[in-house]
């Protein structure tokens, strides 16, 4: 990536920006003020740009699905150092899941995992072989649980 778009990146992420809002300035910028004609090629180096900021920790980026557009995500760029925080009804549980080095908060139903299956019996099967929006907790984490069968088999 070229010094100056880098540099120009992080100029335009001085606080929250959408992935969109941020292409659009960037692009204008380049077009009117450097003449730039091949916006298709100002784009692909902004996403290696961005994807390379983040990966240096220069930036943080926020992926979310909208409820109507589930099929895509979209960003937030942050600068670095801020604090993420995601407040919410308690019931839309947020989980952490940790896929190739990267930290995915997923929304799921907390279960409490013993000897290697849910106290609710939702399934026997193992974590590994849930259907997406379940996560456990240990024992001794149950108080995090949210799936209410499950603290109502603790409870018995
Ligand atoms: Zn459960």
């Amino acid at each position: 990536m070229a010094a100056d778009l880098r540099a120009l990146i992080l100029s335009n992420v001085d606080s929250a920006i959408k992935h969109n809002e941020l292409t659009v300035k960037i692009v204008l910028y380049l077009v009117n003020h450097h003449n730039e004609r091949d916006v298709g090629n100002i784009a692909d180096q902004l996403l290696n740009g961005l994807e390379k900021l983040v990966e240096e920790g220069e930036l943080v980026e926020v992926e979310y699905a909208l409820p109507d557009s589930n099929y895509r995500c979209r960003s937030i760029y942050f600068p670095k150092g801020t604090e993420l925080r995601i407040r919410q009804n308690p019931q839309a549980t947020l989980g952490m899941k940790i896929d190739d080095d990267k930290v995915q908060l997923i929304k799921g139903t907390v279960h409490i995992l013993e000897e290697g299956l849910p106290l609710c019996g939702f399934t026997s099967h193992i974590p590994s072989d849930w259907p997406p929006g379940h996560i456990w907790v240990g024992l001794g984490e149950k108080d995090k649980a949210t799936c209410p069968e499950c603290k109502a088999a603790m409870a018995s």
